[in-house]
Formats: structure tokens, sequence, C-alpha cells
């Protein structure tokens, strides 16, 4: 028998680098292990600032899908910029008091190696939860279970979830969900031109309960990042999806009545990248990467004060979730912008 051999990625060497540099303050958690080709993969989280979990937390996810690396990158990018800053940042250390932020930045590290979408077992982890959009869902883009050769295979009806899911989820629940308010940004490319922040549901277009303090949200991000040129919306005004991770962890959070949990997924415009470099559709990976370093550096750069903004927003959260009459008023002009119109 072929002995199994850890491999390690650059996002991991990385990553144990950082943790060489940050020293005790960075927590590293084993999470599990995937195998693939006699090669094996570890699925771990890290984690910063004070565990109590009274606090609010937010994690950072990246790397759902092996081919969209770069969210992988834009969460190890924050992590780094974190990780430089402790070493002279006051304001930081104040705010890691009172903030946990908690990163998975590679959930799908055989997918990342092999350079799929799906997990090695051709799984799509984004199509894997148990939740069912009915028959509303678009052929193959929102799920199927004809075969784990084709894209967004869910995986077998009525089995676990994939070990990387789980793993995931077994991470948001024992850090997020019992907290009073917590936050989740999971980062993806390769859909449409522009930059979305996109929030539950995808398996319906009926809007979850924290619409209002999603829009307050959304008005801070205005106000506080003038030029921002990310569109903010339920990921079921694009399309709905079945087996939605999302969904699922924030159906999941209703065990708690009174916890607030918001999750986030940034879905970065990728097809910019090639309509700059048409040559690079040709190349693997091409339609969800920016191939050129310059161009990589800009990505990953552009979206650090957004990722601060919101460890920013979780450890304020007091300062600015609406309460009666202004809830109220933000759920009118949440449904107003974001489900009317739809509708309309
Ligand atoms: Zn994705």
């Amino acid at each position: 028998m072929v002995p199994v051999q850890a491999l390690e990625l650059p996002e991991q060497i990385e990553l144990d680098q950082l943790c060489a540099l940050a020293g005790a303050a960075l927590e590293r958690s084993p999470l599990g292990e995937v195998h693939h080709a006699g090669r094996s993969f570890k699925l771990e989280s890290f984690a910063l600032g004070n565990p109590h979990s009274d606090l609010p937390a937010v994690a950072f996810v990246g790397g759902v899908h092996g081919l969209e690396r770069i969210g992988a990158e834009v969460v190890i990018a924050y992590l780094r910029s974190l990780v430089m800053r402790l070493r002279w940042d006051d304001t930081l250390h104040r705010q890691l008091e009172r903030v946990r932020l908690v990163f998975m930045p590679l959930v799908n590290p055989g997918g990342i190696w092999r350079g799929t979408r799906a997990n090695p077992q051709g799984v799509d982890l984004m199509r894997n939860a148990p939740v069912d959009a009915g028959q509303r869902a678009p052929y193959l883009i929102g799920g199927q279970r004809l075969s784990a050769k084709l894209p967004w295979y869910r995986g077998v009806e009525g089995a676990p979830m994939q070990a990387e899911s789980a793993a995931l989820c077994a991470l948001i629940e024992r850090e997020l969900l019992g907290r009073p308010f917590s936050m989740a940004v999971d980062c993806h490319s390769g859909f449409g031109l522009i930059d979305r922040i996109w929030f539950p549901f995808a398996h319906t277009a009926k809007p979850i309960a924290h619409l209002a303090e999603l829009h307050r949200l959304s008005e801070m991000l205005d106000q506080s990042l003038p030029n921002h040129t990310y569109v903010m919306e339920p990921q079921s005004r694009q399309y709905l999806a079945h087996g939605d991770i999302w969904d699922h962890l924030y159906l999941q959070s209703q065990a708690h009545p009174s916890a607030v949990f918001l999750p986030l997924t940034l879905e970065m415009g990728s097809w910019v990248w090639v309509k700059k470099n048409p040559r690079q559709l040709f190349k693997r990976g091409g339609i969800f990467n920016p191939l050129i370093e310059h161009r990589q550096q800009r990505v990953l750069r552009r979206h650090m004060s957004w990722l601060d903004f919101i460890s920013r927003a979780a450890s304020s959260h007091a300062r600015w979730l609406p309460q009666g009459t202004a809830r109220e008023r933000q759920q009118e002009l949440a449904l107003a912008h974001w489900y009317r119109k739809a509708a309309a």
C-alpha cells in the first residue's frame, strides 16, 4: 500500500508562515482531513480575538469551490494584514478584546489541488446541504443528482454531507451560532461582471427573518465606503439553488431565537478579468481568477476595506442593530428595495 502523503498547497504554506508570525495570538484548530489519490489534505480553522460566547464573531471562509482560488487568497490576505497589524495596531488589539474572528480559507483543498469546482468526490459543496429549492431551481446549475461527472452535483440523496461541508458546518455551529450576534463572509468568484454580496435565501424567493438588519448594514456600507462597487442583494434575485450551505446554517441559527446570524457571500465578478484579457478564457481556472499579477494584487487589495468593515460592524453591532420602530422602517425599506421591485 502506498503511504498517504501529506501535501502542501501554496496557500497552506502561507498559512503555516502566518501561524509562525502570529505565535499564540492565532489559534489553529484541526477540523479533519480529506484524502485524494494517495494524498491527504488538512481541513483547519484559525481564530483571533476573544472566544467568550457572549461576544460577536465573524467567520471568513474561502476555497469552497476549488477553481475559485482568488476567494481563498482574499481571505488569507485579510488574515495576513491582521497578523501584521497585531505587531503595532493598538486599535486592533482593543477590537479583538470584543470580537472573535474565525477563518477557514481552504474549505475544499482537494478541489483546489485538482483545479475543480467540486470536491474530489465530484460534489459541489454549495449544493450539498440538506435544503431543497423545490421545482423552481434552474436545471443543472441549481443543483442536480444525475451524476458526479456533471457540475453542480448535490451528492447522494439522504447521505451525510461531505467531510468538507460537515467541517464548515461544525465550525460555524461551534464558533458562531450560539452567540447573540455573528456574521459570515464566504468568498467566491465567477458570476457576472460586478462584485455582488449575496445573503440568503438561495432556495426560496421569500425574505429571511433578518432583512431589516441586512438593510441597515447595506446603508452603513454605502455611507462608510461611499465609492464602493458592491451590489448587495438576496441570492434568490439571481437564481434559486438546492443545497446552499448558508441557507442551511441560517435555518440552523433559528434554533436560537434571540440570536442574529447574517451570512454573506462575496461573488467577485470575474468576467471583467476575462474581458480585459480574453486569452485567459483558455487557461485552466482563467474564468475564475485574475491571472495577471497586478490584477490579482488589485483584487486582493480592493476587498480588504470591505472585510474590515464587516469586522468592525460585528464588533460594534450593539450601536447599529435596528430596534422597535427603526427596525420596522428598515424592514419596509428592505422589502421595497429587494423584493417588491423584483416582483414588479
Ligand atoms: Zn463559488
